[in-house]
């Protein structure tokens, strides 16, 4: 008897994906409570393209694309372990500094996945069109449309809700791109898994920031990711100690958590962006290098990368955080430059990095620096900067 559903996870494997499940196209309406919640609790502030219409559309499979009948959940892993010889990367020839590097979190050490997964997506659709000898009526999605991608991967069996709300799969962990494809064919729905963390908090009690405020609920403005990416202004003075040496993203609740130690290595691994590991380990990003180029030179050199989601100016005030917290004296020269770039927003940290190294030589930068400054907000940080480093 002909199988429509195994033709579609053939199909699906044979693109590329490690992962395939199947939903129905009826509301998430529980998720939709829950979102709409997280909303309400300003949990969701900072993101202003996060609305509650949004949320309403995005858990309603037939407002996407009327006529849906089912939805086809997909993974594809970025687990790659970080050891540079065993994998081809795309060489870029930058020298390495000897002053500090910031690390960069896991999925943006590859290509810019929303390319990757919808090409992918892509070419299953046409797969199946071809197979079928007929149109297929889809619509598909990575996490930058409307749909719940976690409520989809939960409900077609892909994983379940790990405490730090990401989707955790007894494979793959939760070092996964997650992507929808939303159909009118008629798929047999998979069931959701019959698993859970159980007892363990390890997410929880290790994230620095306590950014997940209660099991399954992360507050974004504290979140080292949405602060060094989405966030597209100051960084909280006293949340930037414990930002320690990450320049994009945050890892430390996938890190610790157990079902990731057992993660398995894809089929087709997904390549290596030599623009954001130029040199030296995997995943590190030299920080005086990004201190110093200007902002054509960072959209050619990241280009195509998830790093170009945090722009420029987002960059160069993260980097100088992680200067910050390095506190090594080295780290002056660079940011005596960046306390003249035209952002206001770099100056002001730079500023703050360097009240944080102290000592004469930063101290004179400082000094010098109030001299010419005319931003309001930047003085304030100098200021600031000049006591704290006169406390030292
Ligand atoms: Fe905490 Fe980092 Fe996880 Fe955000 S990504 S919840 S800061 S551990
Ligand atoms: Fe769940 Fe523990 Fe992993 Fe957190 S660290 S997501 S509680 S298994």
């Amino acid at each position: 008897m002909f199988d429509l559903k195994s033709l579609v996870k053939a199909h699906a494997l044979a693109s590329g994906f490690d992962l395939v499940g199947i939903t129905g196209a009826d509301d998430f309406a529980s998720d939709r409570e829950a979102a709409l919640e997280h909303i309400r609790q300003g949990q969701m502030d900072g993101l202003p393209w996060y609305t509650e219409s949004r949320v309403m559309r995005g858990t309603s499979p037939t407002e996407l694309l009327p006529g849906a009948r089912s939805i086809i959940c997909l993974g594809l892993s970025y687990w790659r372990d970080d050891d540079r010889e065993q994998h081809e990367t795309e060489p870029t020839g930058f020298a390495e500094s000897s002053v500090g590097n910031g690390r960069v979190a896991r999925y943006a050490w590859v290509r810019d996945y929303h390319r990757v997964m919808k090409r992918r997506m892509r070419d299953l659709v046409r797969a199946l069109e071809r197979e079928l000898s007929s149109e297929v009526a889809a619509r598909w999605y990575v996490d930058d449309g409307p749909m719940l991608d976690r409520a989809a991967a939960n409900r077609a069996g892909i994983g379940w809700f790990g405490k730090n709300s990401n989707i955790l799969n007894p494979q793959f962990g939760s070092w996964v791109f997650l992507g929808q494809i939303i159909t009118d064919l008629e798929l047999d729905p998979d069931t959701p898994l019959r698993k859970s963390c159980g007892g363990c908090t390890r997410c929880i009690d290790d994230c620095p920031t306590g950014a997940i405020v209660a099991p399954y609920v992360v507050d974004n403005s504290r979140c080292i990711s949405y602060l060094t990416i989405e966030n597209r202004g100051a960084i909280p003075r006293e949340l930037r100690p414990l930002i320690q040496d990450w320049v994009f993203g945050c890892d430390i609740c996938q890190d610790v958590c157990p079902v990731n130690r057992k993660a398995r290595q894809p089929a087709q691994p997904v390549r290596f962006a030599g623009a954001v590991s130029s040199h030296g380990p995997v995943g590190q990003m030299d920080l005086v290098e990004l201190l110093r180029m200007s902002e054509d030179e960072f959209r050619q050199r990241f280009a195509g990368t998830s790093i170009m989601r945090a722009k420029w100016e987002g960059m160069l005030r993260n980097a100088c955080v992680v200067l910050g917290n390095t506190a090594d004296d080295n780290a002056v020269a660079v940011l005596s430059v960046a306390l003249e770039t035209s952002e206001p927003l770099v100056r002001g940290h730079a500023a703050w990095a360097l009240g944080r190294i102290g000592g004469d030589q930063a101290t004179a930068v400082l000094v010098k620096a109030a001299t010419y400054e005319t931003d309001a907000g930047v003085l304030e940080e100098i200021k600031l900067a000049l006591e704290e480093s006169a406390g030292r």
